[in-house]
C-alpha cells in the first residue's frame, strides 16, 4: 500500500474513532441530564407519595397492610388526567424488601428501567422503599428522542465534512512527504549504478532534512573512498611498473645474447623480485589491517626484551653505518599487543630511523610507563622530515624523496602500516621532527598493569 492512502486511511480512522467516542459520551450526558431535569419535575410528586405512604404506616399500626387499597384511594381521589399523584408508576418494598404494594407496573418488581429510589422514614427509621419507574414527563421522551437524533444527523455530517477535509491534508500532506522519499530513490538508485555525484537538498529543518543530510555524508564519504580506491590502483600500478620493466629488460638482454645468464645479470632481476615480493607482501598486509580484519594473537607482552632483541638485531647494520643505536627502558613494560605485528612497527621505525640517519648519527629507541600507556619513542639525527611533509607522512606509498627511497630499497608502505597496525591495537603513532636535527615517532599502546 502506498504512504499516501496508509495516511488516508489512518486519517479516515480517526475520524470515525473521534466521531464514535463523541457520539458514546454526549448520548449518555444528555440522557443523564434529561433524566435529572424528569426527576426535578417528578420530586414534589414523589415526596407527596413518600409523605402519604409514611403517615398510613403510622396510622396503620407501624404496619403496610391494606396499603394497596389506601394507594388505589389515593389516585382516585384525585381524579384521571389531574395534576398531582397520578400518573407515576412505582413499587413499595417493605423494610425487608419485600412487595407490599404495586401500582402501574404488575405485581413483581420489572426488570428493567429502574430509576429512582426513595426511601419511606417514619419514626427516624426506615420502614420501605418506593421504587418509582416512572419518568415520563409530559413530553420530555419525545424531546429527548428529537435532541438525540439531532445529535446523531450533526454527528455524521461532521464525520462526513471532516473525512473530506482529512481526505485533502491527507493528498497535501503525502505529497510533501513522499517527495523527498521520491528524491531520496532516485539518488540511491544512481549510486547503485555507480554514480556517486548525487546529493539531496538540505533546507528541511525536519527527520528529511537529516535522512538527506545523512544521505549527502555517506553519498561523500562514498566518493572519497571511490577516489582513495582510484589512487591506490594507480599507485600500485605504478610500484610494479618500474620492477617489472627493470626485469623485462635483464630478461630480453639475456634473451638476445648480449648478457649471459651469470650470477651478475641474475642479480638485480632477483632484486627486483625481492621488492617485489616485499611490496606485495606489504600491500596485503595493509589491506587486511584496513578492512578490519588483521589477525592479532594479543597476549601480555614486554616490551622491554621484545625491543632489547630487536636493538641487538640491527646492530651490526648501524655499526656497519657508523650510527650509534641504544635502548633506553624500565625493567618492564608490558603492553597487550600481538607481539609479531608490533615488532614489524618497530622494525619499520627503527630501520627508518637508521636508513636516514647518516654516518656518525644517532638513533635511540626509549620505552617510558605513563599511567596506562606504555611509550615507546624512535628518535634519530638524520634530515628530518619538512613540516609540509609530516601530515602525510603516513599515507601510502608517500615518500620526501622518491629517487632517493627507491634507492634505499623502500616501498613506501612501512608507516602506512606502522600506523594500521598501532591502531589495531588500540594505540597511536604520532610523528615529531625539527628539520635538519632528525625525526622522533612516538608509539603509545595500552598498558597492562603488572602490579
Ligand atoms: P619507505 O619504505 O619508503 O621508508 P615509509 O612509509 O617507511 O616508506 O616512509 C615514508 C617516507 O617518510 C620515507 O620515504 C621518508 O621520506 C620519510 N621518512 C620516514 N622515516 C623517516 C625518518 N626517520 N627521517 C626522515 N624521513 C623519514
Amino acid at each position: 500500500m502506498k504512504v499516501r492512502d496508509k495516511l488516508f486511511l489512518a486519517m479516515a480512522a480517526l475520524v470515525v474513532f473521534m466521531a464514535a467516542v463523541f457520539l458514546t459520551l454526549s448520548e449518555g450526558y444528555v440522557e443523564h441530564l434529561f433524566q435529572q431535569y424528569a426527576w426535578a419535575a417528578r420530586q414534589g410528586q414523589i415526596r407527596q407519595w413518600v409523605q402519604l405512604l409514611a403517615y398510613y404506616y403510622e396510622e396503620n399500626g407501624s404496619s403496610w397492610n391494606g396499603v394497596d387499597r389506601f394507594i388505589a384511594a389515593m389516585i382516585n381521589q384525585q381524579g384521571p388526567g389531574r395534576k398531582g399523584l397520578g400518573p407515576l408508576r412505582f413499587v413499595l418494598l417493605d423494610s425487608e424488601n419485600r412487595v407490599v404494594a404495586a401500582f402501574g407496573v404488575g405485581p413483581g418488581l420489572p426488570a428493567d428501567g429502574e430509576e429512582w429510589r426513595v426511601p419511606v422514614v417514619s419514626g427516624g427509621r426506615t420502614v420501605g422503599t418506593l421504587r418509582v419507574y416512572d419518568r415520563s414527563v409530559e413530553g420530555l421522551n419525545r424531546i429527548e428522542d428529537t435532541v438525540l437524533r439531532s445529535m446523531r444527523v450533526a454527528t455524521v455530517a461532521g464525520v462526513a465534512a471532516t473525512a473530506g477535509v482529512a481526505l485533502l491534508t491527507g493528498a497535501w500532506l503525502s505529497r510533501r512527504i513522499t517527495r523527498p522519499l521520491q528524491q531520496l530513490i532516485e539518488a540511491t538508485r544512481r549510486i547503485r549504478d555507480g554514480d556517486l555525484r548525487p546529493r539531496l537538498p538540505t533546507d528541511a529543518r525536519d527527520e528529511f532534512g537529516q535522512v538527506a543530510r545523512a544521505f549527502n555524508d555517506m553519498a561523500a564519504q562514498l566518493e572519497k573512498v571511490e577516489e582513495m580506491r582510484r589512487h591506490l590502483m594507480a599507485d600500485v600500478a605504478h610500484e610494479l611498473r618500474t620492477p617489472l620493466t627493470i626485469i623485462q629488460g635483464q630478461l630480453e638482454l639475456i634473451q638476445q645474447g648480449v648478457k649471459p645468464a651469470g650470477p651478475e645479470t641474475l642479480l638485480p632481476i632477483q632484486d627486483e623480485v625481492m621488492r617485489l615480493t616485499r611490496l606485495v607482501g606489504d600491500l596485503h598486509q595493509l589491506s587486511l589491517a584496513e578492512a578490519g580484519r588483521l589477525p592479532l594473537e594479543k597476549r601480555p607482552t614486554d616490551l622491554v626484551p621484545l625491543l632489547n632483541r630487536l636493538v641487538d638485531n640491527f646492530r651490526v647494520e648501524a655499526e656497519a653505518k657508523g650510527v650509534e643505536l641504544a635502548l633506553t627502558a624500565p625493567e618492564t613494560a608490558v603492553s597487550f599487543v600481538d607481539p609479531h605485528r608490533i615488532t614489524q612497527v618497530f622494525v619499520n621505525l627503527i630501520g627508518n630511523a637508521l636508513r636516514y640517519s647518516p654516518a656518525g648519527g644517532k638513533v635511540d629507541v626509549s620505552v617510558a610507563e605513563v599511567p596506562g600507556e606504555v611509550k615507546v619513542v624512535v628518535s634519530d639525527t638524520g634530515p628530518g622530515i619538512a613540516p609540509e611533509h609530516l601530515p602525510h607522512i603516513f599515507d601510502r606509498f608517500f615518500r620526501t624523496d622518491e629517487a632517493r627511497s627507491r634507492d634505499a630499497g623502500g616501498t613506501g608502505l612501512g608507516l602506512a602500516i606502522a600506523k594500521e597496525f598501532v591502531e589495531a591495537h588500540g594505540g597511536r603513532i604520532e610523528a615529531a621532527s625539527t628539520p635538519g636535527k632528525g625525526a622522533s615517532f612516538t608509539v603509545t599502546l595500552p598498558a597492562v598493569s603488572s602490579g
